[in-house]
């Protein structure tokens, strides 16, 4: 009996990178040039190595050239700055994103810092979160998963203006942003973290919620107002005895509960993920077009 809508994102992401697709071959036929997108990963994380093979995958796919760097995990942070400052001067190279996170040895502030606004295709440099923050100011870039939670409730006509909105969760890659946008859309916009009292509270009042929190199944429907909009980032492994892998992916929102008390919820997997690593594509091509001046 349940009653959500579900938000496809892996078929919204799927009409995105064919869209994407089409304008890389537009362009190559137009000006001789294909988008580039440079990664930079530190060390040896399992996850963060399958996100960088994911995001060459998809890079692949529409026509944007990847170029990889692997740089083991005792590297110096120069050397990391080193490479930064060759992909800012190499023009074949629209987009640099430093896969996160660094070894502990490094300075996350000064690396990210070091890559030039115009291929910030992350948004994470704080001129392009600053921007993000100020009226009447625009950033170059847009951090990748808030942009695909935005453009999932575009696609499903989801009306933000004037709508109560609350986010859970305030990390500068995820929440802190989404936050920032849902008001750039004329949302009213709370903040719920760690520190917050009854934030179940809070959620009941929203018309649309936003979890980026890390922590499965948090959001029970008796969170939720019924017919509320809801946009599950969370990717939590839980133990899956029934799984071959022995573990399967949830996100932060109960969705047996949520799904028959919202009006419209993504699932997980195969909802904001997909987006994320579309939203990085469409970035990179902004960039290209911009750097080429090609409408
Ligand atoms: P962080 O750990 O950086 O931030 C988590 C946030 O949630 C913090 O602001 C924290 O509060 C808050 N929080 C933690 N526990 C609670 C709680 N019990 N109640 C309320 N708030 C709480 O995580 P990220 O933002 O990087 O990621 C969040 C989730 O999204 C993860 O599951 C991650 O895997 C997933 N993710 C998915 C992506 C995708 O493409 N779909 C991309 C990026 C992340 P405080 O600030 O007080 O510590």
């Amino acid at each position: 009996e349940a009653f959500a809508k579900v938000i496809d994102g892996k078929s919204v992401a799927k009409e995105i990178r064919d869209e994407i697709t089409a304008e890389i071959s537009r362009m190559k036929d137009s000006i001789g040039i294909v988008p580039g997108l440079a990664v930079i990963l530190v060390g040896d994380r399992k996850d963060s190595a399958t996100y960088v093979r994911n995001k060459k995958k998809a890079s692949e796919s529409v026509g944007v050239n990847s170029y990889e760097v692997f740089l083991p995990e005792n590297s110096t942070e120069e050397e990391v700055l080193n490479y930064i400052s060759n992909f800012n001067d190499d023009p074949s190279v629209h987009g640099i994103l430093i896969q996160l996170p660094l070894p502990s040895h490094m300075n996350e502030q000064n690396i990210l810092n070091a890559v030039c606004i115009e291929k910030d295709v992350d948004g994470f440099h704080p001129l392009n979160i600053g921007r993000l923050a100020m009226r009447g100011r625009e950033p170059l870039f847009v951090p990748c998963t808030p942009k695909g939670c935005i453009e999932l409730l575009h696609r499903y006509g989801v009306n933000i203006k004037g709508k109560r909105a609350v986010v859970i969760g305030r990390s500068n890659i995820v929440g802190m942003p989404a936050a920032l946008l849902l008001q750039r859309e004329d949302a009213t916009v709370s903040v719920v973290h760690s520190r917050t009292k009854k934030p179940e509270e809070i959620t009941k009042q929203a018309d649309i919620i936003i979890a980026a929190v890390g922590q499965p199944n948090m959001v029970r429907g008796s969170w939720i107002k019924p017919g509320a909009v809801i946009i599950d980032v969370g990717i939590n492994p839980v133990e899956d005895a029934k799984s071959p892998r022995g573990y399967k992916l949830v996100g932060d929102v109960c969705y047996e509960e949520a799904s028959k008390i919202a009006s419209a919820i993504t699932p997980v997997p195969g909802g904001v993920g997909p987006m994320t690593i579309a939203m990085l594509l469409l970035n990179t091509l902004i960039s290209a077009k911009r750097a080429h001046n090609f409408q």
